[in-house]
C-alpha cells in the first residue's frame, strides 16, 4: 500500500517524509505521541509557543541546512544568551569576559587568561579523561564549581568525574564579551514555533498519530516494502541484549499572569540542592506581547523503561551495548534505523536534518 512506513515524526522521520513524498514515494507516518514533531514539538497557548520538551534553539553552521528550514518556513533572529544563578547571583553564558567578570573582577582578556592559566595549572601534565578534569583544563576551578558542578551532576545523576568529556565541550569558552551560546554562523527559531515546520514537511502525508509501531509490528510490516525507524533501537529487538540507559526529564509547565516572568528565554541553575536545572520563559523565544506569559520548570530524572528517553548515555557500557544493536540492525533487510534513539546520539537538530537528507540521498 505504501512505498515508505516511518515510525516516528520527528526531525528524522518527518525529513525523510518530506523527501520522499518529493521523489514521488507513497509514504504513511506512524507516531506513538498524540502529536507530530518529536521532542521539537511546541505547543501554542494563548499565542506563546510552548516548548513542550524543553527549549529547542535552532544553530547550525551548514548553509545548505539553514537554507533548507528557512525554505520551509521563516525563521526569526532569536540568540540563545542564557543566564545562570548560582547563590542568588546572576552569571553571564557560555563562559566569556562576561563570566570571568562576574566571577573575578577580571576587565581584559589578558587578565582572564592568566587568571584561568593560575586555575589551569592543577591539570598540568595531566591528560583530561572525565568531565571534570576537562572542565577543569578548560576554565579552572573556581567555574567549574561555580558553574559546572552542581548543575552537570544534577543533569547526569552521576558524578562529574564519572562522565564523558566531550559533554562539556559542547559549551565555548571565549574571550570577548560575548554572551551568544553558539557560535554557530545561523541561529533562529520558526517564527510561529516548530509544529509550522513540521506542518510543512508532513503536508499531504498521512500520519497515524498515537500508534505505536511496535505493539503491532506484524500488521504494520504488510503496509510497505520500506521501513525507516526513528524510535530507540534496543526496544526494535525487544531489548535482546539488555537496555540503553538514557538521562530522562520532567517538565513543570505553569502558566502566570504576568508579562515578564525573568526577563530572558534561559534560567540556569547551577547549584546541586536546587532541583531543577533551568527555567524557561517561553514568550521571550519569539518576541510574544502577551499579557501572561508561560514557563517551565525542567528537572533531571532517573530514566527507566517506559520514561520518555532524552539524553543518550555515551559511556563505554552503553556504546559496547549500543554496537551489538548496531549490528543487528545492519542486518535487517527493508529496514533503516535513523534519528537520535536509533543511532543513540546526542544529536542536535541540524543534524538530525543532515544526516536523514544523507539517508534519502543514499536510497537514490
Ligand atoms: P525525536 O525528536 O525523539 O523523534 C522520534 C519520534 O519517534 C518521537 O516523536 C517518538 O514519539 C517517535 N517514536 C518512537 N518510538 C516509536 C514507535 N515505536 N512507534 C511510533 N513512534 C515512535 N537540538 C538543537 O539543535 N537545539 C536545541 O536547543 C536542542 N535542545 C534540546 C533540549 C532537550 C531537552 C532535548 C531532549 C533535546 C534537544 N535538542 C536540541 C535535540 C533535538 O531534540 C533532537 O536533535 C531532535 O529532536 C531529534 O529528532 P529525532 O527525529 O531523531 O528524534
Ligand atoms: N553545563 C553546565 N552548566 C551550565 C550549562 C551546561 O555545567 O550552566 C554543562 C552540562 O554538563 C551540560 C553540558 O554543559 O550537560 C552541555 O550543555 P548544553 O546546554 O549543551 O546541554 P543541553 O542543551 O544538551 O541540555
Amino acid at each position: 500500500m505504501f512505498d515508505y512506513l516511518i515510525v516516528g515524526s520527528g526531525f528524522f522521520g518527518a525529513v525523510c517524509a518530506y523527501e520522499l513524498k518529493k521523489k514521488g514515494k507513497k509514504v504513511l507516518v506512524l507516531e506513538k505521541r498524540e502529536h507530530i514533531g518529536g521532542n521539537a514539538f511546541t505547543r501554542d497557548n494563548h499565542g506563546i509557543q510552548v516548548h513542550e520538551y524543553g527549549a529547542h534553539i535552532f544553530h547550525t553552521n551548514d548553509k545548505a541546512i539553514w537554507d533548507y528550514v528557512n525554505d520551509l518556513v521563516p525563521f526569526n533572529r532569536f540568540t540563545n544568551s542564557p543566564l545562570a544563578m548560582h547563590k542568588g547571583k546572576l552569571y553571564n553564558l557560555p563562559f566569556n569576559m562576561n563570566t570571568f567578570n562576574q566571577l573575578w573582577g577580571v576587565i581584559t582578556p589578558d587578565e582572564a587568561k592568566a587568571k584561568i592559566a593560575e586555575q589551569r595549572s592543577e591539570m598540568e601534565n595531566i591528560k583530561p579523561s572525565n568531565l571534570e578534569e576537562q572542565a577543569i583544563s578548560l576554565v579552572g576551578r573556581d567555574m567549574y564549581e561555580t558553574l559546572i558542578k552542581g548543575y552537570t551532576e544534577k543533569q547526569w545523576g552521576r558524578p562529574a568525574d564519572e562522565l564523558p568529556a566531550f559533554i562539556i565541550n559542547r559549551l565555548p569558552v571565549r574571550f570577548t564579551y560575548d554572551n551568544n551560546y553558539f557560535s554557530d554562523k545561523y541561529q533562529g527559531i520558526p517564527i510561529g514555533g516548530y509544529t509550522k515546520l513540521f506542518d510543512v514537511l508532513l503536508g499531504g502525508i498521512e500520519v497515524r498519530l498515537n500508534c505505536d509501531y511496535l505493539s503491532d509490528r506484524d500488521n504494520y510490516n504488510k503496509l510497505a516494502d520500506n521501513i525507516i525507524y526513528t524510535g530507540p533501537i534496543d526496544s526494535y529487538f525487544n531489548y535482546e541484549y539488555g537496555e540503553l540507559e538514557y538521562r530522562s526529564l520532567k517538565f513543570k509547565h505553569s502558566i502566570l499572569p504576568t508579562a515578564n516572568f525573568q526577563g530572558n528565554a534561559v534560567i540556569n541553575y547551577t547549584e546541586k540542592d536546587v532541583d531543577f536545572t533551568r527555567i524557561i520563559e517561553h514568550k521571550h523565544f519569539d518576541f510574544t506581547d502577551a499579557e501572561h506569559t508561560v514557563i517551565t520548570h525542567e528537572y533531571p530524572a532517573d530514566w527507566k523503561l517506559g520514561d520518555e528517553p532524552f539524553y543518550p548515555i555515551n559511556d563505554d557500557k552503553n556504546m559496547k551495548l549500543f554496537k551489538k544493536y548496531r549490528s543487528l540492525a545492519k542486518m535487517e533487510k527493508g529496514m533503516i534505523f535513523g534519528g537520535r534513539l536509533s543511532e543513540y546520539k546526542y544529536y542536535d537538530m541540524h543534524q538530525v536534518i543532515r544526516s536523514a537528507l544523507n539517508t534519502i540521498g543514499k536510497i537514490g
